[in-house]
């Protein structure tokens, strides 16, 4: 256990809703930050501001300590606000356990001194130059806690905030650091951990006051935050984008069941080479973080490969890595996808001798398919929308190559017995209703594979059932190659269901 805070800020154009979302708070907050700038000036009658007795019904809808808020829009607030109503508004007569003042007015005598005043400092475009010339001058307020929120656009962009915690630590300073947006979640999760006074978390998805804010469900239950410490070891999903990955849920409810000090969370980066430098390798990091491993996907999982130590001859043969272990200050890369996706192939549909098999794209898991059907026996075909880019796969995995067709599918598929789609088309987003091929072309196939998982049935799986064809989704094999990786990490094997239960849980809300 850590001593932060989960805080969450509520935000609501009226006061009715308002005091409907902290009661709500009140469940699952240790503190509620009451952002009043969110109040509609149709609120007010004819004050012209926050009418006092509006404060005190808020207040007193609240059992955890409260953060108040009047946050001006140049710092993120909600509307525009003007000089006067600002004044007239800290000049209210309230108490609350905490105020979050900005730093233009917070040592201006006009503003009342309050207890416990949270000196606040918001940047929604970047990361500032001088991050510690800022500290410099926020401690130097008459501020009790510091508030610095960052919104790095990149994994690594975050790494000044962060190195606020040890400075703030050896200074005797409280410090919240914000790092905004999905490449900086790592921030928000394991800050507690190294001495955060507290990190934000939304009411509930679609409640966020702030980019990248986490659920104080997925922060508390997921990524257990209040527990980890600078001793949990960590590890992560390295991907371009970790926004839609179901990896934290499926290896957090694991380390957790398994009762293990250890953490997994997202990743973000386009920069594989910096954030390997500056966050992992022990010899160049510049801070320090315990990781004991990653999962590595799109467009990541080539890439990696020279930046690590040492790989196994399975992911050498399939050239792609999508795990990495970290033993002794060393990186070792090993592929999990080829086990993980031929296991639920096999169980369906038998042995695959001799069996034909039309691989559609050529991309990362393309290669560990191929691998993994050659392995069992298969006749594996690729088709690939650009046959030039998919060759050297075809040649590195010695597979048979052809033009994705847009005409005569049908005809094209006649001789194979198994199709598996390994594009992204039929996925959550744009694509979500298209599919390569209908049910006139599938009909003859025997069984149809989509690595897919979200939505579980794509638009591809329901045209091969009305072709008659057996299907298989993506879940199993997301499963199978996170139960590898669970024991590479750990030695262990890890309870599967409890991985299917959380990938499940996940599922039905996206
Ligand atoms: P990737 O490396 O980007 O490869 C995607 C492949 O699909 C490329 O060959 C690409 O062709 C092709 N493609 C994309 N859009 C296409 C289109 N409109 N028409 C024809 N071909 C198209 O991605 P990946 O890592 O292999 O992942 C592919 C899919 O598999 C993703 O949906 C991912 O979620 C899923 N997956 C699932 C699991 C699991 O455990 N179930 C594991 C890994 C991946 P170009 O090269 O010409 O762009």
């Amino acid at each position: 256990m850590n001593n932060g805070l989960i805080c969450i800020p509520i935000c609501s154009a009226s006061i009715e809703g308002l005091e409907k979302k902290i009661v709500a708070a009140n469940e699952k907050a240790d503190v509620i930050e009451i952002r009043f700038d969110c109040i509609s000036p149709d609120e007010f009658g004819s004050t012209g501001s926050v009418p006092v007795t509006k404060i005190t019904k808020l207040l007193a809808a609240a059992q955890k300590p409260i953060i108040t808020t009047f946050r001006i829009k140049e710092q993120g607030g909600d509307r525009d606000i003007s000089a006067d109503e600002r004044q007239a508004f800290w000049n209210t007569e309230f108490e609350t356990e905490f105020c979050d003042l900005e730093e233009d007015v917070i040592d201006d005598s006009r503003y009342p001194i309050r207890k416990n005043r949270i000196c606040s400092f918001h940047d929604f475009s970047g990361t500032p130059k001088d991050l510690d010339a800022l500290y410099e001058r926020l401690r130097n307020t008459g501020a009790d806690i510091l508030k610095i929120a960052v919104k790095p656009d990149d994994i690594t962009h975050g790494i000044p905030v962060w190195k606020l915690l040890a400075k703030a630590g050896s200074d005797g300073k409280v410090i919240i650091p914000v790092a905004m947006g999905e490449s900086g979640k790592w921030v928000r999760i394991l800050g507690l951990g190294h001495g955060a006074f507290l990190t934000y978390a939304s009411l509930d998805l679609g409640e966020e006051t702030a980019p990248g804010q986490i659920t104080v469900d997925d922060l508390t239950n997921v990524y257990r935050s209040k527990e980890l410490t600078n001793a949990t070891e960590v590890f992560g999903i390295i991907a371009g984008d970790t926004s839609y990955s179901m990896s934290p849920y499926i290896h957090n409810a694991a380390f957790a069941t398994a009762k293990m000090d250890r953490v997994f969370v997202p990743l973000q980066t386009s920069d594989l080479s910096n954030f390997m430098r500056q966050m992992v390798r022990p010899e160049t990091r510049e801070i320090d973080l315990n990781f004991g491993g990653f999962s590595v996907t799109n467009p990541h999982k080539q890439a990696i490969i020279p930046l690590l130590d040492e790989i196994d001859e399975t992911a050498k043969k399939i050239g792609a890595v999508n795990t990495v272990k970290i033993l002794e200050g060393k990186l070792f890369g090993y592929n999990t996808d080829a086990a993980g996706f031929i296991a639920p192939l096999t169980a369906k549909y038998g042995g695959l001798s001799n069996a034909n098999v039309a691989v559609v794209g050529a991309g990362g898991a393309a290669r560990a398919c191929i691998y993994a059907l050659k392995q069992a026996g298969a006749n594996t075909t690729v088709f690939a929308r650009n046959v030039e880019k998919a060759a050297p796969l075809a040649a590195d995995l010695d597979a048979m190559l052809r033009k994705l067709p847009t005409e005569n599918c049908g005809a094209e598929l006649r001789d194979f017995d198994i199709l598996i789609n390994t594009t992204p088309i039929g996925t959550r987003g744009p694509t979500e209703n298209q599919t390569i091929f209908s049910a006139d072309d599938l009909s003859g196939i025997k069984l149809v594979y989509d690595l897919i998982y979200v939505p579980e049935e794509t638009r591809l799986l329901r045209e091969a059932k009305l072709a008659g064809c057996q299907t298989l989704g993506g879940l199993e094999m997301l499963i199978g190659q996170a139960v590898r990786q669970f024991e590479i990490w750990t030695g262990e094997f890890p309870e599967t269901e409890v991985l299917e239960n959380a990938a499940r849980k996940r599922l039905a809300l996206l």
